[in-house]
């Protein structure tokens, strides 16, 4: 029973450019590459034993559509059936939608806590239902969760909005954002985080750019101090082909840092 990292080197349902299957390895090697100390911001050796595990990537190789899914929703069942927590690294944000359900299973009421400057509801996109930009459909039409909470929402259209409404999705719009303060959740969270939530200028390894994004410290901050009991995350969309200088790796390794400290403390400590 333990906190492990496991990479999901997926992407092939992008809709805009290929990448994203090479950010877990990069976000494990910003982890640990010395640049900066392995302590959370409150406090927790994440350099110590017995912390966390690298669970090692999931072999994705020449897997597309519904082979790679039921791969990796068996591959989450497995490690969560066996009592541990666990944080996926994408991938692009298709990778999602088997592990909530691989959550869902072994949490019933689950809420998803959903960080992304897209609302990733369409029904299909370029003809793919597993598209990244759909797999919050697919986990609303299970009506196995409890609650999906977006925040940090930039690019809402006609038809997500109806998709929205539809489902009963809650939506902070980056517009909104002195207003997610009040939110707080009843039993177990799911938090998944697509790092285009952020602005550019802070993660601009990622595929679709959306100006006017959240910030570093705002994420960080948030992550640590809302109210519920978080029992997985993911990190997806680090496109590294697009990075400078490993920069968003490296965001993205500091927001693992607190997530893993934050599930450590709830869960192990
Ligand atoms: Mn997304
Ligand atoms: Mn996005």
């Amino acid at each position: 029973m333990t906190l492990k990292i496991i990479g999901l080197p997926q992407d092939n349902n992008s809709s805009f450019m290929m990448g994203p299957a090479l950010g877990p390895d990069k976000i494990k090697e910003a982890l640990i590459c010395g640049s900066s100390n392995m302590f959370s911001e409150n406090g927790l050796d994440l350099g110590s034993e017995g912390i966390w595990e690298d669970a090692g990537n999931l072999n994705l190789k020449n897997l597309k559509g519904q082979a790679a899914f039921s791969k990796i929703r068996s591959a989450i069942l497995d490690l969560l059936q066996n009592g541990d927590h666990l944080i996926g690294l994408g991938g692009d944000h298709s990778v999602s939608w088997p592990t909530i359900d691989a959550h869902s299973e072994i949490y019933p009421s689950l809420n998803i806590l959903h960080f992304d400057a897209h609302p990733d509801l369409y029904d299909s996109l370029l003809g793919n239902r597993y598209s990244h930009a759909s797999p919050f459909a697919r986990l609303m039409e299970s009506g196995k969760l409890q609650r999906l909470v977006q925040v940090g929402i930039r690019t809402l259209n006609k038809h997500q909005k109806e998709q929205a409404e539809n489902f009963g999705v809650e939506i902070y719009e980056m517009s909104d954002l002195s207003k997610v303060n009040k939110i707080t959740f009843e039993g177990p969270v799911f938090c998944s985080i697509d790092l285009d939530v952020l602005d550019p200028a802070f993660a601009p390894g990622v595929s679709h750019f959306e100006p006017g994004g959240m910030s570093t410290r705002f994420l960080l901050d948030f992550l640590r101090a809302f109210k519920g009991r978080l029992v997985g995350a993911d990190i997806v969309e680090l496109n590294p082909r697009r990075d400078f200088h490993n920069l968003t790796a490296m965001v993205g390794a500091k927001i693992l840092k607190e997530l893993i400290s934050r599930i450590f403390i709830t869960h192990y400590s």
